[in-house]
């Protein structure tokens, strides 16, 4: 692959199993609203 992505369909790779809910991009990984690394807390 070459060159910048035109919008890859982000999914949070957090969790196990993973969440797999539409995520976006963030410098620790693509995390979806749940995830946030601001607002995540594991249970
Ligand atoms: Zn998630």
């Amino acid at each position: 692959m070459t060159g910048r992505a035109d919008r890859p369909p982000l999914t949070c790779d957090t969790g196990d199993p993973v969440c797999g809910a539409p995520a976006r991009p963030y410098p620790a990984g693509p995390r979806c609203d749940r995830h946030r690394p601001r607002t995540y807390r594991p249970e």
